[in-house]
């Protein structure tokens, strides 16, 4: 396992969103070297680096680049997906505040490598902060005349906006993005086709998440043999990991993948709060699954050795829970979240969160009966797989594990024994022996 302790996409180098700091410290060396090179040679080193996308599918970023069409009588797009609404996930940001130019230069490089005209930057419109920032930080590139028209003096002309959104999780899902800077309500395309083909407008387009496309220089630079080797070989490089939740610090930590979840909580976050015991960890936001506190000896932090825990890396947002959690008001409150920020296109996310929220909140109020365990989970099971986009899945999955793995708080509530003290019959129940 590596050992490797560099930190790539969040160098401690003060003041680098500065554009003359970068530039200091190699910054737009890259974007001058791929100009120099073929649009395929780009996308041949993205795809031998095995750079994987960093927005919670984990697609091969190359490959991805590869099914745009070469030859187009449309213009060509690329969304970068800065929407960053899944719970527990706050990594993106870390990016624009602090190494804004090696996003930009990234997602530049991206667009020069699949003959791209126009790039949509797509952040939440709460991140009012960092949208500043972020412009900033584009016109700053655009007065030096790396974006815009025959940038460096080539043929190559790409132009750069921000798109802020209107507070919508399902706009972080590509289709509704699209739809949303079409300025059509955010609903979810179906599939296929797929944007490659008929994306913005109908014109090819790629959307790659901003942490995937900050990558891309650092892979130029360095070479895509030095990146293939950080970390897990089958998901290489460095994560941006957001721990939150019962941890002493809680915060953005850049590690190589495959690193010990416990070293994470440990060793990075300061551990859990008054050295408690872990009761749960979600490890990857608040849609993948959840790992009991006893499993998590060993789990590396990867998306191929959670697979093993029947979970994924997700978005790389971590959120433990200590031994005093209640974890049916979590799973409630999370519910609530996924049913309130459902678009409704389709009925069994629609009408199924709502039934999720509410049986869960009946065994909160003491009212579930022990067969409501199971009819919950024939909801969460009739939810995946059977909806438009990944939001439904996204709900079910949180359900099924806790179901899985906490079964016995479930049926404690059916008995009305509170979830931390031990069972006590009452006095009239205590048959004396003789
Ligand atoms: Fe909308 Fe939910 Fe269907 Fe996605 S799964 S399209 S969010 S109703």
């Amino acid at each position: 396992m590596s050992d490797f302790t560099e930190k790539l996409l969040l160098p401690e180098i003060p003041n680098l969103h500065n554009i003359d700091v970068y530039e200091q410290n190699s910054g737009y060396q890259a974007l001058r070297k791929v100009l120099e090179m073929t649009p395929d040679a780009v996308i041949d080193v993205v795809k031998k680096s095995n750079l994987k996308g960093r927005g919670g599918a984990c697609f091969p970023t190359g490959l991805k680049w590869s099914f745009m069409p070469k030859q187009s009588s449309k213009p060509k797009y690329l969304c970068a997906n800065g929407d960053e609404g899944e719970p527990g996930t706050f990594k993106d940001r870390q990016i624009f505040e602090f190494n804004p130019h090696l996003f930009i230069e990234g997602s530049l490089i991206s667009a020069y490598a699949m003959g791209v005209q126009v790039i949509y930057v797509y952040i939440r419109g709460e991140y009012v902060k960092w949208i500043n920032l972020l412009q900033k930080a584009i016109d700053d590139a655009y007065a030096k005349k790396y974006i815009g028209k025959k940038i460096l003096g080539t043929n190559f002309s790409t132009e750069m906006y921000i798109f802020p959104g209107a507070g919508a999780y399902i706009c972080g899902e590509e289709s509704s993005l699209m739809n949303s800077i079409e300025g059509d309500r955010g609903y979810p395309r179906v599939k296929p086709p797929f944007p490659a083909q008929n994306g913005l407008w109908g014109c090819p387009t790629t959307i790659n998440n901003i942490e995937t496309l900050s990558n891309v220089p650092l892979i130029i630079n360095r070479g895509a043999e030095w990146y293939s080797k950080i970390g897990e070989p089958k998901h290489p490089g460095t994560l941006l990991f957001g721990i939150s939740g019962h941890v002493n610090k809680p915060g953005v930590y850049e590690l190589p993948t495959g690193t010990l979840l416990t070293d994470i909580i440990y060793k990075y976050a300061g551990g859990v709060r008054d050295n408690k015991k872990i009761k749960a960890v979600i490890p990857g936001g608040s849609s993948t699954k959840w790992i009991r506190g006893e499993e998590i000896d060993g789990v590396r932090m990867d998306s191929e050795a959670l697979k093993a825990y029947d979970t994924s890396i997700g978005t790389g947002g971590i959120i433990v829970m200590d031994d005093d959690t209640d974890v049916l008001k979590v799973l409630a409150r999370l519910i609530h979240f996924y049913h309130h920020e459902s678009c409704g296109q389709c009925t069994p996310c629609r009408e199924g969160c709502g039934w999720m929220e509410k049986i869960i909140k009946r065994f909160i109020a003491g009212e579930g009966k022990l067969e409501d365990i199971d009819l919950l989970l024939n909801v969460a099971n009739n939810i995946e797989g059977n909806t438009v986009c990944a939001l439904g899945d996204a709900a079910a999955w949180p359900v099924q594990s806790v179901i899985k793995k906490f079964r016995e708080e479930f049926e404690k509530r059916v008995r009305k024994i509170p979830i931390e003290k031990k069972y006590v019959p009452p006095p009239h129940l205590i048959v004396e022996k003789v």
